[in-house]
């Protein structure tokens, strides 16, 4: 269980190393569903199959417009993925990007649309919804219940834990997740459903900026036609792939003011500090929920955690304290904690700084000076 904890802090690590070399040099386009999985099923169509056209336009304009970028595909025909590989391709590529393309339904069929998600806590029943419906398809998966730590896709609570996990790279997919919205918007005319946080499985694991597009609604039969069309799937293909150029002009863009700042300049060395360091200091400060601590160890999977899956351990000075979530932002951890505290009545937030727990004013005050 200490290992959780180090592999957490580590990720920061990594991240504020990565940004100073970072550029988006290979991209992963997963192409959701697959084979045995069809995903939403339409009138007319099936979701595995216009995701994997679209996928493949996006790769295909990548290729022939921004050379030196690679695109690496999760499938690149009809075939089951299980969530866990697509995620495990992009880190073992070590992409700087992960796409995963999907098509959306509702109960009510006037819906239409276009959502950017990434890795967060929901704050809606609708996110939810739409996140359970596409995580279910691990039942596809033999012995699933191992494979994805006792995550169970029917019980809300499973999902409460699951996604206040740390997410490392969320301001770059926040920021990834609004390009793609706005390049939708402007230039496929998708009505515009926002950039949203929910807990997909196939962003869980992903160690670098990752989104799920839900490209619109096949329940909505003039979207399913719009969607089965050559100009519905371009429109789309290319409003995604300027997005990716946009983000990595950005990126590119920031990477070059860091490198210049990072040239000594005795004259001025405050402003060298200050610069070079403030990518690396937004994500250090994370607040985490405690539900109990000992003065042994515990079995964090031990009845007493019943039900609660991925307890971080920390030591501090000889008292082991077990945390639960994790995210950079208070009001979401407090939210998390009275969720938490259902289950656990002593529960409360704390805030962590490079492996320590650090007062809750402190790092408000960190936070807000940043
Ligand atoms: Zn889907």
């Amino acid at each position: 269980m200490a290992l959780l904890i180090i592999s957490l802090f580590s990720a920061n690590t990594i991240k504020s190393q990565h940004l100073s070399a970072y550029s988006v040099s290979k991209i992963v386009i997963d192409a959701g569903h697959g084979g045995k999985d069809p995903g939403t099923v339409g009138k007319i169509s099936m979701e595995k199959d216009i995701t994997l056209s679209i996928a493949k336009r996006v790769g295909d304009l990548i290729d022939q417009n921004l050379p030196g970028v690679k695109v690496i595909y999760t499938r690149t025909d009809d075939t089951f993925i299980p969530l866990d590989e697509r995620s495990r391709i992009a880190n073992r590529e070590s992409a700087d990007l992960f796409i995963s393309i999907h098509c959306n339904a509702a109960p009510n069929k006037g819906v239409t649309g276009t959502e950017t998600y990434v890795m967060g806590l929901h704050k809606s029943n609708e996110n939810l919804d739409v996140a359970m419906r596409e995580n279910a398809v691990i039942t596809y998966e033999d012995e699933y219940h191992e494979k994805y730590e006792g995550y169970d896709p029917n019980s809300a609570e499973s999902f409460i834990i699951f996604t206040m996990l740390q997410n490392a790279f969320l301001e770059q997919s926040l920021d990834f997740a609004s390009i793609i919205q706005g390049d939708l918007k402007e230039r496929a005319k998708r009505p515009d459903r926002g950039v949203r946080q929910a807990g997909f499985l196939v962003l869980w694991k992903t160690s670098m900026p990752s989104v799920l597009v839900e490209v619109g609604y096949l329940s909505n039969p003039r979207e399913e036609v719009f969607l089965n069309s050559n100009e519905g799937q371009e429109l789309i293909a290319s409003s995604i792939y300027r997005a990716i150029k946009a983000y990595k002009q950005k990126v590119d863009a920031i990477v070059e003011s860091n490198q210049k700042t990072v040239k000594p300049d005795p004259s001025k060395p405050e402003n060298i500090e200050n610069e070079s360091t403030t990518m690396a200091k937004v994500n250090t400060i994370e607040f985490k929920v405690q539900i109990a601590s000992s003065q042994t160890p515990m079995n964090s999977k031990g009845t007493q955690f019943d039900g609660i899956n991925n307890i971080d351990t920390l030591v501090v000075n000889g008292v082991y304290k077990y945390l639960v979530g994790g995210s950079q932002s208070y009001p979401e951890a407090l939210e998390y904690c009275k969720v938490v505290k259902q289950k656990f009545p002593d529960a409360f937030v704390v805030a962590i700084e490079n492996g320590e727990i650090i007062p809750i004013k402190k790092a408000l005050e960190k936070i807000n000076s940043n």
